[in-house]
């Protein structure tokens, strides 16, 4: 018996359609084929674990085999086959008029449509001049049908003689294909797409090297792991397994530092394992190496829009057939499921962190710059992630010692209150660079922070508004005794006009080019003359806007720094009374306030340089 009729398509001809605007990724078309194969193939092991059939099914497989002479490929399965009746449904009617309906559907946005969506068993089409279905039902007294179609709407659909239950999908490649017609493209398609498919997956015989040589043996090649690390129970893996897996996903990345397992199956199905990397810096990152799969089957290493921004950092492999693929990008960001799948991994990785931090907090700490950017970054860009990583978060100080956010207020609390009742956190972003007020810090008995991170100025922002009566202020910001303010300081008693006077002549000792306020004050007799102090909001301000923080104002604004004039200082006063802008006392005094803070430079430095020898001389 043969049928002939015309296939159920709404749009005139659906194949130079899908050609045209598929065109950039033809090569899925492999994947759909094999992913039937593979459903096929699990439908027979259900069908025989519920009992419905008695043979046996532990040998099923699918594969793949290239002629590459005649330009043909055949997908084999020994799955449940389908009848006459399975054929005409399944591929005549639904799959092209479904086709037909997405096509119709997105015809505006075809171009900014990911190129994943499941066209299925149609995608041969994007290949092949021809494509021929043999097929055998597993049901009992079934008859074998061959369906063959060359590309037009039309097909033919008649009995054939087949050994054996199942499918052969034959795809006769188009000459713009011929590249599929290549066994070493073959191998890695079928490594790129099905390398986790749970049905083994045969391509050709495996390999041996003997007497120098390589050569064929008789051992089937099988592509794929059929149980994937993220498939079993956590409790059956060791740690081993979990780094085994990693370095056979990135052959060419450092170790990573630690592992999340997700497996969830309500209210939607997800399972995956997440690997933190060793990051130090942003530009070191490399996004898209989380890997995307749907039942095993490899979907996209692009994950944007599934999961948020700052845990593409992470890597490793999520798998859920609950993620829509056939949907635009903008699309899927709405999409109730992907949202409910981002809160759910961003709630996972929290826990994670939060119990190495309870249980293993040595382990912890020694991660910690490794993970610090991802952590911070997270926090900032996450506000769930934020109010977790409060716990979790870590402080580390210029000695190198760690401290939770509470344990850190407890700690620099009693002496480190100022007279508003706030606790001043000071810090540092450069060690050396601000050697000398870290030390003058230390000798205060005040605890100095390390802050050297690219993110470490929006980070400061974030603590200031979620830790109470906390103020953070950098080492520099102003004279020691300003930074934490005990009590009201005594403030020298001055006109404007004398004010005036002793700003000019201050001023006019220092670099051109700079914004400087010159502020009297009162500290101490042993206090340093000049101190030279850089505005906590203004700095914070520019280093933000370099970052991109979009207030680009203060970015282009000149450095301003604050001149703190110790009035009681004795060469002070000799250079109040003296009022000569030319004195070398002025000059060397201004130069010192340079010196240590490491602004003194070029000419500037050589002048002092011999001017000091003058002086000792
Ligand atoms: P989808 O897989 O998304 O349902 P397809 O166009 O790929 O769409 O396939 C349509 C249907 O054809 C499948 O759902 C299945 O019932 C049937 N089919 C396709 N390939 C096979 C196969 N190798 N063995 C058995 N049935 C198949």
């Amino acid at each position: 018996m043969e049928n002939r009729g015309k296939i159920g398509v709404t749009t005139e001809n659906i194949f130079p359609v899908i050609k045209q605007f598929l065109y950039s990724d033809h090569e899925i078309f492999l994947r759909e084929l094999v992913a039937n194969a593979v459903d096929a193939s699990q439908k027979m092991k259900a069908l025989a674990a519920s009992g419905e059939y008695a043979g046996n099914v532990d040998e099923i497989g699918v594969r793949i085999e290239l002629d590459e002479t005649a330009k043909t490929l055949k997908i084999i399965d020994d799955g449940i086959g389908m009848t006459r009746e399975e054929v005409d449904k399944y591929i005549n009617q639904i799959a092209f008029s479904s086709a037909g309906e997405f096509l119709e559907k997105y015809k505006d946005q075809i171009n900014g449509i990911i190129g994943h969506f499941g066209l299925g068993f149609y995608s041969a089409f994007m290949v092949s001049e021809k494509v021929t279905i043999e097929t055998l039902s597993w049901k009992d007294g079934a008859q074998a049908v061959k369906w063959s179609c060359d590309g037009s709407p039309e097909y033919t659909l008649e009995d054939c003689e087949k050994d054996g239950r199942g499918t052969v999908i034959t795809l006769y490649l188009d000459k713009d294909s011929d590249e599929f017609a290549s066994k070493a493209r073959i191998l890695s398609l079928l490594n790129k797409y099905c390398k986790f498919m749970p049905v083994p997956v045969i391509f050709g015989k495996e390999h041996e090297w003997k007497d120098g040589k390589d050569v064929e043996t008789d051992r089937d090649n099988i592509i794929n792991k059929t149980e994937p690390i993220w498939a079993k129970t956590p409790s059956s893996l060791t740690e081993e397994d979990y780094q085994n897996f990693y370095r056979a996903l990135y052959p060419m990345d450092e170790d990573p530092m630690f592992h999340i397992h997700l497996n969830v199956d309500y209210p939607f199905n997800l399972t995956g394992v997440l690997y933190f990397p060793k990051i130090k810096e942003r530009m070191s990152i490399n996004k898209n190496k989380i890997q995307l799969y749907c039942n095993q089957m490899f979907v996209t290493d692009h994950v944007d829009n599934i999961v948020p921004d700052f845990l593409t950092l992470l890597h490793g492999v999520i798998d859920s057939p609950d993620i829509p693929l056939n949907v635009s990008r903008s699309y899927l960001q709405s999409d109730a499921n992907v949202k409910k799948i981002s809160g759910y991994i961003t709630r996972k990785v929290a826990d994670r962190l939060d119990d190495i931090f309870k249980e293993n907090r040595q382990d912890y700490e020694s991660k910690w710059d490794n993970i610090k950017l991802f952590i911070e970054y997270g926090m900032l860009s996450d506000e769930k992630f934020g109010e977790r990583g409060m716990k979790f978060a870590l402080l580390k100080n210029t000695d190198s010692k760690y401290f939770s956010l509470d344990e850190y207020k407890t700690a620099v609390e009693p002496q480190q209150t100022d007279k508003d009742k706030k606790v001043v956190c000071l810090y540092a972003t450069d060690k050396d660079a601000q050697y000398s007020q870290i030390e003058a810090a230390k000798n205060m008995g005040y605890d100095v922070l390390l802050m050297d991170c690219e993110l470490d100025s929006h980070f400061i922002n974030l603590l200031e508004q979620k830790m109470e009566n906390v103020r953070f202020a950098r080492v520099d910001s102003d004279s020691i005794s300003n930074l934490i303010p005990k009590e009201d300081v005594k403030k020298p008693e001055l006109s404007d006009d004398e004010k005036k006077e002793i700003s000019e002549l201050i001023k006019g000792a220092f670099p051109e080019g700079n914004d400087y306020m010159v502020e009297p004050q009162n500290l101490g007799e042993n206090g340093a003359p000049i101190v030279i102090t850089q505005s906590e909001f203004m700095r914070r301000y520019r280093e933000m806007s370099v970052l991109g923080g979009g207030m680009n104002f203060y970015g282009e604004l000149p450095a301003s720094y604050n001149l703190i004039v110790n009035m009681e200082n004795p060469l002070i006063k000799k250079i109040v009374e003296s009022k000569d802008a030319a004195s070398p006392l002025l000059r060397q005094v201004a130069d010192l306030a340079l010196l240590s803070n490491g602004m003194l430079k070029g000419k500037e430095l050589s002048d002092f340089i011999a001017r000091s020898y003058d002086i000792i001389k």
